[in-house]
């Protein structure tokens, strides 16, 4: 049904690795699923380096990735690397705390989890000890997103994701999250959502493991007034016990499968009626 509907107009897709390792086989699938996607609605595919995971980041992957790319039978047009862009992030999170919508956070780890923190769709669900505390100017700070705030100036919202269905959005399970981290001027969070914007991604297409993201990102499009896309999570690629591909130790890299002859373009075909099998 979604394949259907995104072919009533051409569609903007991207895959965005981060250079912080090499990509494996359920990076290959994201990929591929966001190259047919575009593909089969006449649009266009993007790739992006999201390249500012500073002390992890390695450039030299990036060049990996478009030779592993090109091996799985893809083609693309490249937008500029997350790295280009932080001066983008910085003016939104300026605009967001004049707002506002952003409060800093000085806590650790350890004091998130001593406060009786609870699990929640993303990792533990920050239970607001900043929220209630003047700042300590002597600790670095994190910025978080004032939920409560966020939701009250965005009012009732609904995002679309081709497979599950209209969502409507719901910031219970994830809390205030981190938009500006200690060491970078943006999280995933709000570095993804300025880029697609900034890109003209029309379609969304990441695993499902990121679902619950996307009700951050919609957020954040109703606060910035940016154009708000459709979503297509994709369940990931599993083995037989149900472990993440991903994330299976010993799972070759896709550099490593190209560099010992592999058909890379058989491959990708292999994972296309994967992917079919798993219902999509
Ligand atoms: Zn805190």
């Amino acid at each position: 049904m979604g394949a259907a509907m995104n072919a009533a107009r051409p569609q903007v897709t991207r895959f965005a690795p981060s250079p912080n390792g090499r990509l494996h086989l359920g990076h290959a699938l994201s990929a591929i699923v966001a190259h047919d996607l575009a593909r089969a609605s006449g649009g266009r595919f993007l790739l992006r380096i999201e390249d500012i995971d500073g002390p992890r980041s390695r450039p030299e992957l990036a060049d990996e990735f478009r030779r592993d790319l090109e091996w799985l039978g893809l083609e693309w047009e490249e937008v500029p690397a997350q790295s280009t862009r932080l001066a983008s992030y910085a003016a939104a999170a300026e605009a967001l705390k004049a707002r506002g919508l952003f409060y800093p956070c000085t806590c650790t780890r350890k004091e998130i989890e001593e406060a009786g923190a609870v699990p929640g769709l993303e990792g533990l669900i920050y239970p607001g000890i900043c929220k209630r505390r003047a700042p300590d100017p002597t600790r670095p700070a994190a910025w978080r997103l004032d939920a409560e705030r966020a939701l009250a100036e965005v009012g009732p919202l609904t995002w679309d994701d081709a497979l599950a269905g209209p969502q409507v959005l719901d910031l219970a399970g994830l809390g205030d999250v981190v938009l500006v981290r200690k060491d970078l001027p943006a999280s995933y969070h709000l570095a993804v959502t300025l880029d697609d914007a900034a890109d003209g991604v029309t379609l969304v297409t990441r695993g499902a493991d990121l679902f619950a993201a996307s009700h951050v990102h919609r957020t954040l499009q109703a606060l910035l007034g940016l154009a708000v896309p459709r979503w297509h999570h994709h369940p990931l690629l599993t083995d037989g016990t149900g472990e993440k591909l991903a994330k299976r130790r010993g799972s070759p890299a896709l550099a490593e499968r190209r560099e010992a002859g592999e058909d890379g373009r058989m491959l990708a075909q292999q994972l296309r009626l994967q992917h079919l099998s798993l219902g999509t």
